[in-house]
């Protein structure tokens, strides 16, 4: 896959972000002459626009320094692992337009990790402990108070050994005992108080099956494969700050290649959660479809909704690299869709809730195909031919029988441009029993058409239709934000601030006839309404759109540069 050399951007010439710096002034100074970044995931859920974050950064500074970088799974916790997670991580990030210089397992160093693990206790640096968590707890002390020895600190390292193997070869239960590092326990950094390096976990492994009964702890295990795979920068969120000292520590008693820290900011967005242990609550009890349900921020959920990689790309780069907590507004990541999609996405005719208009001097069997730019800012997307006829559907939004001033849409006596048609006048509607409307009437004005304008008509509002006749169903979800509060994850139970309208389902809109057997994942602006895409459910008697974003004031621009 050639992804790796695409440009990620084109503007270069921006200020470096502080790791870049750091790798800047690295590979001056000759201390590496090339550098080695991962991405390292625990497959226990799917990647979201946080990961999205972290993966265009670190594949990002590899393809920018030359590079590599590799995708590391970090599975070693065997009880909430899967393969299905496995796979779509790896999906992803190809969606994201990256490719691992090497995929890797953190259940591969496995063996490497025990090894190591016996330097420590043979150097006296390790011990198993068999005293409960909560005495482990109790004996840590306090962020103020020191911790207390207890009995299992002194065991001799040949003890230590034989009992660390006794754990290998399963003769003990779950949460027997553990293997802990002999630091300092009266240390300020409590990772630094004799943490855990090994629990007991008789499990099945995603990869290593039922070799292994302990399994390493991830501050174990992480900093060790980051060296095993000489990882230069070895980039993570701030809340791994503290454990730096813990990892500096085995790498140094250990002897092995020292790969740095340095810590970022993680990447937070309002109205959504990001916790994959939060994500996954809402999947298992039903308030969303799924992972890739359109309104989860999950990077399977905003490829649905119709998001593109280029867009994700451009927002994690104007997020930029943080070294302090915050929250982005989810704003930036629409405005970077707009941006993408008002380049790239083809414009159509859709109207969501019809209401019928009948061009009453228009002729009953005529049908005229009249031509339409398919996207005003890319010329090279052409034009096609849209049917007109006697009888066609309106937004039942762009008529109203008493309009407030400023209306510049539809009304009795008013007059208004149908998109690339032409103008007509209102002359009044038809009503059913219950004086319900049922139709509005119109005359069009013949000399009126678009493109070849001799009316000297001047109208304020232009509004979009479809031949009645020719018009097709398509379902369409609209989409609005998941809760109803900025940081759902402060509040006591986030899902109680889920927004209970965060879809609107209309199943029976009307379609311009382009629209049917779109593929899945195709972008379209349908006209004033926004951009919108084709979902997976879609078929060929009915087809599915996904509303991604709204339009922001383009539509009156737009209308000005076609010359309607
Ligand atoms: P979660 O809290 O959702 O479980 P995690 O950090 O445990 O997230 P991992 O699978 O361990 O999830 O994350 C893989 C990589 O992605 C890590 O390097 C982590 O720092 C990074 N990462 C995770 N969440 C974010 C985020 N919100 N912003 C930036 N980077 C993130
Ligand atoms: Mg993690």
């Amino acid at each position: 896959m050639a992804a790796n050399t695409e440009p990620i951007r084109e503007a270069e010439k921006e200020p470096l972000n502080f790791i870049e710096e750091i790798i800047e002034e690295d590979l001056r100074s000759g201390r590496h002459t090339t550098i080695r970044t991962r991405f390292p995931p625990e497959p226990n859920g799917y990647l979201h626009i946080g990961h999205a974050k972290s993966i265009c950064l670190n594949f990002g500074l590899a393809r920018k320094y030359g590079g590599k970088c590799n995708l590391r799974y970090d599975d070693t916790n065997p009880t909430s692992e899967e393969q299905e997670y496995v796979d779509s991580i790896l999906a992803d990030i190809r969606w994201l337009g990256f490719e691992p210089d090497e995929i890797l397992y953190a259940s591969d160093y496995f063996d490497q990790l025990y090894e190591w693990a016996k330097v420590l206790i043979k150097k006296g640096l390790a011990y198993v402990d068999f005293s409960t968590p909560e005495e482990i707890a109790a004996q840590k002390g306090s962020p103020t108070v020191p911790g207390t020895p207890n009995k299992y600190r002194d065991t001799s390292p040949e003890e230590n050994l034989a009992l660390f193997e006794r754990m290998k070869n399963g003769e003990f239960p779950d949460g027997h005992c553990v293997l802990r590092a002999k630091i300092d326990l009266a240390s300020p950094n409590m990772h630094l108080r004799d943490p855990y390096m090994y629990r007991i976990k008789h499990a099945y492994h995603h990869r290593t099956g039922n070799k292994w009964c302990i399994y390493p702890m991830y501050d174990w295990a992480h900093g060790q494969c980051d060296s095993i795979e000489r990882i230069t920068h070895s980039i993570c969120t701030l809340e791994f700050a503290s454990h730096r000292p813990l990892y500096d520590w085995f790498i140094e008693q250990l002897g092995i290649f020292p790969s740095k820290q340095y810590e970022f900011a993680r990447l937070n967005l309002t109205y959504t959660v990001m916790s994959k242990r939060k994500l996954l609550q809402l999947v298992q009890e039903g308030y969303v479809k799924g992972w890739d349900d359109p309104r989860m921020p999950t990077l399977s959920g905003l490829r649905r909704r119709g998001y593109t990689p280029e867009s994700i790309r451009e927002f994690a780069h104007r997020v930029g690299v943080a070294k302090r907590e915050n929250i982005i507004d989810v704003s930036l990541l629409e405005f970077c869709i707009r941006e993408d999609l008002n380049k790239r996405a083809l414009r159509r005719f859709a109207v969501l809730r019809p209401l019928k208009l009948i061009l009453t001097n228009y002729p009953e069997d005529r049908v005229e195909w009249l031509e339409t730019e398919n996207n005003p800012e890319d010329p090279s997307a052409g034009y096609r031919t849209v049917p007109f006829s006697r009888e066609l559907y309106i937004e039942q939004e762009d008529f109203m029988e008493n309009p407030p001033p400023k209306y510049f849409r539809l009304y009795p006596g008013g007059m208004v441009r149908l998109k690339s048609a032409y103008i007509v006048v209102c002359t009044g509607v038809e009503r059913d029993a219950q004086g319900k409307i049922t139709a509005v009437l119109c005359r069009y004005i013949p000399e009126s058409r678009s493109g070849s304008d001799t009316s000297g008509l001047k109208v304020k509002g232009t509004i979009h239709w479809l031949s009645a006749s020719h018009a097709r169903i398509a379902e369409v979800r609209l989409y609005d934000r998941l809760f109803q509060v900025e940081d759902p994850a402060s509040e006591e139970d986030f899902k109680k601030a889920i927004n209970p309208n965060s879809l609107e389902i209309i199943p029976q809109a009307l379609v311009e006839p382009a629209l049917l057997n779109t593929k899945p994942g195709e972008h379209f602006q349908f006209m004033r309404l926004g951009y919108f895409c084709t979902d997976p459910d879609s078929t060929p008697e009915k087809p599915v759109f996904n509303r991604t974003v709204t339009l922001k004031d383009t539509w009156a621009k737009e209308a000005k540069k076609q010359h309607n």
